[in-house]
């Protein structure tokens, strides 16, 4: 085993990989960008080595300086996590031409994946069923508009380099092929440096599922499949393992499919074989095809970690370091079953936008797993994948474990920035998903209801009075009661109009809008009109949170105190924080309105903006490659004489 490795990343991968480490007796070096000098990773390694400003090409994608960090503190290998240089055979090359070790598969193993078009092509060849398709080399479009034709539609046109789900196109008819095939590319261009795409046959109710692989360089084994259909625009959001309705046949078939891929490019370590399923009979061992190989450790390989029993780190370190796979197949046991939801800030009623903040208030659900790389106080910042957390449930039964995680949901809080827990509570409590009836296509189709927040009720408001009294959890400003009981207390919050009488040392009447509730704590919870509100009251600076009511209730005390966003009607503003990826106009030009005049790029997703009204263009405030903070001027046109 190694004595020293270094982890080439951030966040919550950097502080799983240490936290195996640490119980393996194995020292660690984090490196940390300019943006991360405080972050958690940086705290939980042993040492920690800066290499860069904050964007990822200055610091964690700079291979060179990464693996001289590695050299000066005596580490013997590099963990590389996922995303980053994970998968990025150059870098293995180098890695072992420094005379380090890669704790992951060859760099042959992961240029024979890295392109999805030649990994079909392998994978063909290895007897594996591949997704119908064109993965020829003719990029021509009319020839790729004849062989959509060929496949049929829908068909579905993808980077060969994609990852992500950047650079994917659903083509419903041939009228659209050549314009989705136009953006496609170039969003692959962008994102990959690589236009060049494959056409896949779109599959009807597609389900998502994936098998976690391990290999030695010659053997490999399977550690049963995760199935990851609950997906929003190609990503996933809620992953689980084993899949729901999974039979013995097809588990067979697919768990002998992943280790002939693996075996087929002599893989060693943790890799992942995605499949797509048609599920619109049922798991059928004819109806699954390879879709791609990820060449590394999974964002949601914790599942398959909670039904096996099995540290998926501690056999990476293991393998690299040398010694043979640490189960046989037979060895490795299916046990109950796991859910993992995907914390993560972003704005869900605007579109699902990254978000940033400091969480100024974080607490995650005792009893289950929890895997992050911030702490109360740290910052989301727009550098970034904005993920705060992933939460992990394992219980015997598929039924209870879906309880577990809504519970989990409930209790976690997080205060100083949106996030989409609302949204992952509701999917927690989705009828069909409950039945385990998922395909990729299920959220999309219940979005509207999925991300409906009910609106403050009567014991929300009651509940955010209270905190904005002082008088959350009672005690000390109770004690003086008897001063103010006689009193009604104006509590003016955003939106919320109270009268607070202390009614008792720990009791208070409130009434808003001219109805009542009588609050009383027992045993640390408020109780309003008689019934258990549910409620827990968090107070940051300048806001009440209220948790565990459905959502997450955020609330200005005074309403002045509320920023006033500038928006002129004239200015168009940046929605989020981002990187700008391409202004397409400029300063005395003629728009329509929704005329593109710029795109955004914010981690994975690209926003186009457009001019909200016709005019001519007075000023352009920025340039492509500028990074922006939300709400910074973009373009600005115009005034319109009256
Ligand atoms: P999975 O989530 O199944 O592990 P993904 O392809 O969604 O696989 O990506 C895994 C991680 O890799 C992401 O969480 C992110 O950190 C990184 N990543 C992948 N593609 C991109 C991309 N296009 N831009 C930025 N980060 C990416
Ligand atoms: P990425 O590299 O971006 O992860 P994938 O090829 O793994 O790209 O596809 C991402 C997602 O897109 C899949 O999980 C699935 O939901 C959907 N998808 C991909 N291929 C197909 C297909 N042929 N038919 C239907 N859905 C597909
Ligand atoms: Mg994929």
């Amino acid at each position: 085993m190694f004595t020293k490795i270094l982890i080439a990343n951030r966040g919550e991968i950097a502080c799983r990989v240490i936290d195996t480490c640490r119980r393996l007796g194995v020292q660690t070096v984090a490196v940390y960008s300019d943006a991360d000098a405080h972050a958690r990773h940086v705290a939980m390694a042993d040492e920690a080595v800066h290499i860069g400003g904050p964007a990822p090409k200055d610091s964690y994608l700079k291979g060179k300086v990464i693996i001289a960090a590695a050299k000066a503190t005596g580490a013997q290998a590099i963990h590389p996590g996922y995303g980053f240089l994970s998968e990025n055979p150059d870098f293995v090359d180098a890695v072992e031409a420094a005379g380090l070790t890669f704790i992951g598969p060859s760099a042959k193993a992961i240029r024979a994946m890295g392109l999805k078009d030649a990994a079909k092509a392998l994978m063909e060849k290895a007897g594996v069923p591949v997704v119908p398709g064109y993965h020829g080399a003719d990029q021509d479009p009319d020839h790729l508009a004849k062989e959509a034709g060929k496949i049929g539609y829908p068909a579905l046109i993808k980077a060969v380099a994609g990852g992500g789900g950047k650079g994917m196109r659903l083509v419903e008819a041939p009228g659209a092929f050549a314009a989705a095939l136009e953006s496609a590319q170039g969003e692959a261009r962008t994102a990959f440096g690589n236009p060049d795409v494959l056409i896949e046959k779109y599959i009807q109710q597609p389900r998502h599922i994936e098998l976690q692989v391990f290999g030695d360089g010659t053997r490999a084994v399977h550690l049963y499949e995760r199935d990851c259909s609950l997906q929003r625009r190609h990503q996933k959001v809620i992953e689980e393992a084993p899949a729901p309705g999974m039979t013995p046949e097809m588990r067979a078939a697919m768990g002998e499919a992943a280790v002939r891929a693996a075996e087929a490019i002599g893989y060693a370590g943790a890799g992942t074989i995605e499949f797509i399923v048609d599920g619109s009979d049922g798991l059928r061992p004819d109806r699954f095809w390879f879709m791609e190989m990820n060449t590394r450790l999974q964002v949601e390989h914790p599942v398959t970690e909670a039904i096996t029993g099995i540290d998926l780190v501690e056999w990476q370190l293991r393998v690299a370091s040398g010694e043979p796979l640490p189960a046989t197949q037979d060895e490795i046991q299916l046990n109950g079953h796991a859910f993992e939801a995907r914390l993560y800030a972003e704005d869900v009623p605007a579109g699902f936008l990254p978000a940033t903040g400091t969480l100024a208030h974080l607490k995650f659900p005792a009893g289950a797993r929890s895997e992050t790389g911030v702490r109360p106080g740290d910052t989301i910042s727009p550098w970034y994948d904005p993920m705060i957390a992933k939460i992990i449930v394992h219980g015997p039964t598929r039924d209870i474990s879906l309880t577990q995680l809504a519970s989990a949901l409930d209790a976690t809080e997080v205060a100083g920035s949106v996030t989409n827990l609302a949204f992952l509570a509701a999917l927690a409590r989705h009828k069909g998903f409950a039945k385990g009836e998922v395909d990729t296509g299920l959220i999309a189709r219940d979005l509207a209801s999925l991300t409906e927040v009910a609106p403050a009720d009567l014991t929300v408001k009651a509940l955010a009075s209270l905190g904005a009294a002082g008088l959350a959890t009672g005690g000390a400003p109770f004690a003086g009661f008897a001063l103010w009981q006689p009193l009604g207390r104006k509590i003016r919050l955003d939106g919320i109009d109270a009268i607070l009488e202390v009614t008792g040392p720990a009791s208070a009447r409130i009434t808003i809008d001219g109805q009542t509730a009588d609050c009383r704590l027992m045993n640390g919870q408020w109780w309003v009109n008689g019934a258990p509100s549910g409620g827990r009251i968090v107070l940051t600076p300048g806001h009440v949170s209220i948790f565990g009511r459905g959502a997450h209730y955020f609330i200005i005390p005074d309403p002045l105190a509320r920023e006033t966003s500038a928006t002129g009607s004239d200015l168009t503003l940046s929605p989020m924080p981002g990187l700008v990826k391409a202004v397409f106009v400029t300063a005395g030009q003629a728009v329509a309105a929704g005329d593109r005049l710029a795109v955004l790029e914010a981690m994975k997703m690209e926003h186009t903006l457009t001019a909200a009204r016709d005019g001519t263009v007075a000023e352009v405030l920025v340039t492509a490659g500028t990074q922006v903070e939300a709400g910074a001027a973009l373009v600005r046109l115009e005034e319109v004489a009256e």
